[in-house]
Formats: C-alpha cells, sequence, structure tokens
C-alpha cells in the first residue's frame, strides 16, 4: 500500500523543516510572484519583483497605471516578459475594479467563486490560481503540478487523474488544513529538485523505504 499523504507530509518535514513558503511581503507580490514564476525559475521572478518594488510599481493601482512598455521592461528577466506583462496588468485591473485595490477583500468571497473568477483572467490557469489562493488568501486550495504527478506516480499512486481529482485527494487527506497543504506542496517542490529529480537520485533518499521506484 502506498505511503499515506499524513505520514509523506511527516516525513519531508522531518527531512526538510518548514518551508515558510511562499515569500512575500503582502498577498499582491505572492500573487505577482505566482504569475511572473510560470516558466521560469524563482530567482529570475525575484529579480523582476524587485524591479517592480524599486521603481514604486508592486502595488495594483501603480501596476494599472505603468505603461506597457515601461511594464514589459521591468518583468524582461521572467521570460515571456510580454505575455507576463499582460498578465500582470489584466490580473491588477481586477484588484482595483472588483476590491477597490485592497486583495484583503477577496478574503470575503467564497473560495470557488473566486477560483472561477481568477480561472477567466488571461494568464491565470489552475496552478496559479490555486497558488494565489493558498499562499496569498490562506484558502484550503492545494497546488497540483508536474512534481505532484512525478512523487505520487513513483510513491506507487499509479494514474492520478485530472487536476481537481488530484487536488480532491490531497484536501481530504489533509482535512483542508491550510498550513499542511501550502507546506506539503511546497515540500513536495523542494524533494523533486533536490532527490527525486526526472533522474531520480535515490540513495540517501528520505522516502526510500516507502517507495516502490526507488534506485540501487
Ligand atoms: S527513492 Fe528515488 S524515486 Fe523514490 S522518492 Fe526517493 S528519489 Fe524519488
Amino acid at each position: 500500500m502506498a505511503v499515506t499523504i499524513v505520514r509523506l507530509l511527516a516525513m519531508l518535514r522531518h527531512e526538510y523543516g518548514d518551508p515558510h513558503w511562499w515569500p512575500g511581503d503582502t498577498p499582491f507580490e505572492v500573487a505577482v510572484g505566482a504569475i511572473l514564476t510560470q516558466r521560469a525559475s524563482w530567482r529570475n521572478a525575484e529579480i523582476s519583483i524587485q524591479n517592480l518594488k524599486s521603481s514604486g510599481r508592486l502595488s495594483p493601482g501603480a501596476l494599472v497605471a505603468c505603461p506597457v512598455a515601461e511594464l514589459e521592461e521591468l518583468v524582461r528577466s521572467s521570460g515571456f516578459f510580454r505575455q507576463k506583462a499582460r498578465y500582470l496588468k489584466a490580473f491588477s485591473e481586477f484588484v482595483v475594479s472588483a476590491f477597490d485595490e485592497d486583495m484583503e477583500r477577496m478574503k470575503t468571497r467564497p473560495t470557488e467563486e473566486l477560483r472561477d473568477e481568477l480561472l477567466e483572467l488571461p494568464g491565470i490557469g489552475r496552478e496559479t490560481a490555486d497558488s494565489i489562493l493558498l499562499y496569498a488568501l490562506g484558502r484550503a486550495s492545494f497546488v497540483v503540478d508536474a512534481y505532484t504527478y512525478r512523487l505520487m506516480g513513483r510513491l506507487g499512486y499509479g494514474q492520478l487523474g485530472d487536476y481537481e481529482t488530484v487536488q480532491a485527494m490531497f484536501r481530504r487527506s489533509l482535512r483542508s488544513r491550510v498550513k499542511d497543504m501550502s507546506d506539503l506542496h511546497a515540500l513536495i517542490v523542494i524533494h523533486c529538485k533536490d532527490k527525486c529529480r526526472r533522474i531520480p537520485d535515490c540513495p540517501g533518499c528520505v522516502l526510500d523505504r516507502v517507495c516502490p521506484s526507488k534506485r540501487k
């Protein structure tokens, strides 16, 4: 039988400690980071965030007012900078028009309603929407990504099903505990970058006792 999700979380926590995800001084900064890190390393997204900060553009109103060419330059380090500038504008316009520039006000909306609204915005897919919901707004919306599929597949979960099915499995197992959900997503990413890479580095892996895919 495959290791339970609760035990997996305990083992990864024991190995890596508290991941303290997601870095960001404000919910808006976390949301901007979730958009900028799409198809980009966090290091490159961080450079863009610093550019936005030092130019005084890291707020919904300032981003809406920012000329497109200037915004593209500010986020160039994240790659796909033209699209991402457009996505940031659209997200900021949403925060300005629907929540009077205040992301705290988003917290008054039911999660599913908010998720549907986020998914209607350009450049916001399920992974980004759930990253915003979980890490910026503290909602029980587990983030499923390629690392989740890789690790759970190797741990014997077989065909995991579609995004929402996997998300529901984590939500059920973790009983919608937000801290556990945010930690486990982060720890899976950390573990897949550290040990369970595309070609896994199994010797010394903290999960080797429970992993049917371990290599000698
Ligand atoms: S034992 Fe190997 S395949 Fe299994 S989780 Fe660890 S690194 Fe991945």
